[in-house]
């Protein structure tokens, strides 16, 4: 069964799939290669995804929501018309509708996913987006770093070459830059930085900013503040798209109009923005936060024992690298001008493909591509340090330095500070302070058991452990007796447990047949579920993938899905008849 690329973004997601060997985008039920990642519930409690979602923005500002990547690995929740959302949940809704393009495509159900994340995401942040696959219905093969993916469709297309690459991927919510080795098909990540809280949406940001700062002095009218807040939501995502439009267009010409007519009162009548901004203008806005990413960039070829100059080619990813001041400042830091041949809102997810295939054998892995990559944080543990003759807690020891390449394993030995101290704390971090109070809490069990004696006595060994699935194991060991424990840390917080996964997977899947539209598939599923036992394995097989798909379709009550579903297995009903 085919294995599905999946580059779930913060502003739009892809799918893409391996036809021949070679990956495929699919494109959405609008013929477009990228899905806006929004999210809505209609007025029929009907689950509206993508560009219909977006512009619905305006007209359903408390019905629909976007950029809900950012809020992945917390505990946030999301309201949409009433009713509160984890982030998994609602970016599950979005894999489900690219899973649905999939399985469109391909005329069989799809089960099967790598999905992408930006290389600086956390593994909290990881977790969550797992989850929220699951949640999808998706067996989750892989979760690889998104500027991974752009390396490795661009290493496809350039097997023979020996080069050193650096990724830049600026993407709606995430900022990563990776440096990557390419030696005969073997693609090594040397090291990963960059900045989970800066993309695109920020650049929107400081525009919608800037204009209500001027708007407020210049007319004074407070256009997030009118006093109505359904007013003050529908004004936030007025000024975003229009902020996003103006942006994209200041990206190809100097100066451009922003307008947004009637959108607030002043002394009784209706008050429209028509603003002209220059290219030179937005630069200004966003010049501080371009110039951070370069910070990124030292670093990542700091952490690979790179310099500027051993760079070979400087990969662009997402889309908003089509800015021209960051195309700017990268040429100049280089030397010279990034590469532009790769489709930058495409790259990853026919990157996430060629992954799958490499996964599932369909690309050979002998005369293919190898990819290693790295852990893009350090792990470690919480320590006590002496500071003028006193015990301090709070300090973190490093385990696993960043940039480590992964699986990989790394022991180190701790010792009692205390008289007849008989258990100790573990406490698992992830980041980069010497305080675990700025660092990432991951995990947290009790070693106890420990034989009595004088401070420092007793050694404790603590290994962790980090393979390609994230997956995390910590094995602390008293070494005077052999007691061990290990541990898996998959319960975080910022990520559902299993037990809140099983209850939203019943809100997403169940419910089918209470839908409204229920009783126009009535008979072709209940036809269709009489025959099942009777139907060939292959039969069998498609009637179910079918049924999966319909029932999904009623559950969001989604009416095109349901009737292009029920069409399809009644003609393949009568045709097993
Ligand atoms: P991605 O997540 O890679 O799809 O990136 C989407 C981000 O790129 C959004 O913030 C878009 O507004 C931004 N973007 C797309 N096209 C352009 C463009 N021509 N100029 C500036 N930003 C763009």
């Amino acid at each position: 069964m085919a294995i599905i690329g999946i580059d779930l973004g913060t502003t739009n997601s892809a799918v893409a799939y391996l036809k021949e060997g070679r990956p495929e985008i699919i494109e959405n039920r609008d013929g477009d290669r990228t899905t806006p990642s929004a999210v809505g519930i209609g007025f029929n409690n009907e689950i509206i995804i993508g560009t219909n979602a977006k512009n619905s923005l305006i007209s359903m500002p408390d019905r629909t929501i976007i950029e809900v990547k950012r809020k992945m690995g917390t505990e946030e929740k999301i309201t949409l018309a009433g009713q509160q959302f984890r982030p998994e949940e609602v970016s599950a809704l979005i894999l489900k509708e690219l899973k649905w393009y999939a399985e469109q495509k391909l005329g069989e159900a799809v089960t099967e996913a790598v999905i992408t994340v930006p290389a600086y995401f956390t593994d909290t942040q990881r977790k969550a987006t797992q989850k929220a696959g699951e949640l999808a219905g998706l067996i989750v093969e892989r979760i690889i770093n998104e500027p991974t993916a752009a390396a490795i469709a661009y290493g496809m297309e350039n097997m023979d070459k020996e080069q050193h690459l650096l990724v830049y991927d600026l993407g709606g919510g995430t900022f990563d830059v990776s440096v990557v080795e390419m030696f005969e098909g073997i693609l090594e990540v040397k090291a990963s930085a960059g900045n989970n809280q800066l993309g695109g949406m920020d650049f929107d940001n400081a525009l919608t900013e800037w204009l209500t700062e001027k708007v407020k002095k210049v007319h004074q009218i407070d256009l997030l503040n009118t006093g109505n807040p359904s007013a003050d939501l529908q004004n936030r995502w007025r000024l975003k798209l229009e902020m996003e439009r103006v942006k994209k267009l200041l990206s190809n010409q100097m100066s451009t109009t922003i307008s947004l007519p009637f959108i607030a009162m002043k002394d009784g009548v209706p008050f429209s923005i028509n603003e002209e901004i220059t290219r030179e203008e937005f630069e200004k806005l966003i010049l501080s936060m371009a110039e951070s990413t370069l910070v990124e960039v030292d670093k990542a070829l700091a952490d690979a024992k790179l310099s500027l100059s051993q760079i070979d080619e400087v990969l662009l990813v997402g889309g908003s690298t089509r800015i021209p001041l960051i195309q700017q400042l990268i040429t100049k830091k280089f030397n010279k001008a990034p590469r532009k041949d790769l489709n930058p809102d495409e790259a990853v997810a026919l990157g996430a493909t060629i992954q799958g295939g490499i996964k599932s054998g369909e690309i050979s892995s002998v005369n293919g591509l190898m990819v290693t990559d790295v852990s893009p944080h350090s792990l470690g543990m919480e320590v006590v340090e002496m500071i003028g003759g006193q015990m301090v807690p709070g300090f973190f020891d490093v385990i696993i330095p960043r940039n480590s390449t992964i699986p990989i394993t790394k022991s180190k030995l701790y010792y009692t500070v205390n008289d007849n101290q008989t258990e100790v704390d573990v406490g698992i971090f992830q980041g980069e302070s010497p305080k675990v109070k700025d660092n990432l809490l991951l995990g947290q069990f009790e070693l106890s058991g420990i034989p009595a004696g004088a401070q420092g006595k007793e050694a404790i060994e603590l290994t962790i452990r980090y393979d390609i699935n994230g997956t995390l194991q910590i094995d602390a060991q008293i070494q005077s007796t052999g007691k061990k424990i290990s541990q898996i840390i998959d319960q975080q917080l910022g990520v559902m447990s299993q037990a809140e996964v099983a209850v939203a997977k019943e809100r997403i899947h169940a419910n089918w047949d209470q839908s409204e539209l229920y009783k126009d598939v009535k008979p072709a599923i209940q036809r269709a579920e009489k025959m099942l036992p009777e139907l060939n394995e292959l039969n069998r097989n498609k009637i179910e993938g079918l049924l999966q798909q319909l029932k999904g379709a009623l559950s969001t009550n989604d009416k095109v899905k349901v009737q292009k579903l029920d069409e399809e297995l009644t003609d393949l009903l009568i045709e097993l008849v």
